[in-house]
């Protein structure tokens, strides 16, 4: 009887020794696959730059987080700006056009909207030191018959919290926080100081969680 008693005390032992490794290893076997999978990324975006006031301390906080965005430019706002524009460059940003003077291009006759895109062009690559590829039309308005006169991509956005109209730091950074998701291109607008400031605390959570940034083109191209 006593035996009996022990052959059952080291079976339920070895049992349970054989369910802790088997847990260890399910545990190990996901932590590995976690750390195998590409971590989620996002595309930060600004429009209507750049601005005398703002943009400068969002290149500094975008330094220092060692994070690359794109600028859509609007080219009338480069004129005298042009240092701006050239340390963009330098730090590995993307400069998109926005138009010469933000124009809704399904307003305007497809001559005008030419015109706009070209000039906008113009300055932004005499800035930039390259030909310009990508276009945020301005509302997100795009005359379809562009494409046939126009050789740029066009690029619009996934998550915009309305940063523009409700000028707050914490709404800004709370309406993207809760619907952002992998492979988002955000809208935000470096001409407001609630803005830059949403965009810097928005990096720093996502960053927490694991997202890395990108610019649109690296986005674009996968
Ligand atoms: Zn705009």
């Amino acid at each position: 009887m006593k035996k009996a008693f022990f052959v059952l005390l080291v079976g339920v032992g070895l049992f349970l020794l054989a369910m802790m490794l088997w847990q260890q290893v399910k545990e190990s076997a996901a932590q590995v696959s976690a750390s195998l999978e590409p971590a989620p990324v996002v595309a930060l975006t600004f429009d209507d730059g750049p601005s005398k006031y703002w943009t400068e301390g969002l290149l500094d906080g975008l330094k220092a987080r060692d994070v690359k965005a794109t600028f859509f430019l609007i080219g009338a706002n480069v004129e005298g700006r042009e240092e701006l524009v050239e340390r963009m460059v330098e730090e590995g940003h993307l400069i998109g056009n926005h138009t010469y003077s933000h124009v809704q291009l399904t307003t305007v006759s497809s001559a005008e909207a030419c015109r706009e895109i070209d000039q906008a062009n113009e300055v932004l690559s005499e800035a930039v030191g390259e030909v310009i590829h990508y276009i945020r039309p301005p509302f997100g308005s795009w005359q379809e018959g562009l494409d046939s006169l126009v050789d740029m991509q066009v690029v619009l956005w996934t998550v915009d919290p309305q940063d523009w109209k409700v000028q707050n730091t914490e709404i800004i950074v709370e309406k993207v926080l809760r619907q952002v998701k992998d492979g988002d291109i955000i809208l935000l607008h470096d001409v407001y100081r609630e803005s830059v400031e949403a965009a810097l605390q928005i990096i720093d959570e996502l960053k927490a969680r694991g997202y890395e940034f990108v610019r649109v083109d690296e986005l674009l191209l996968d």
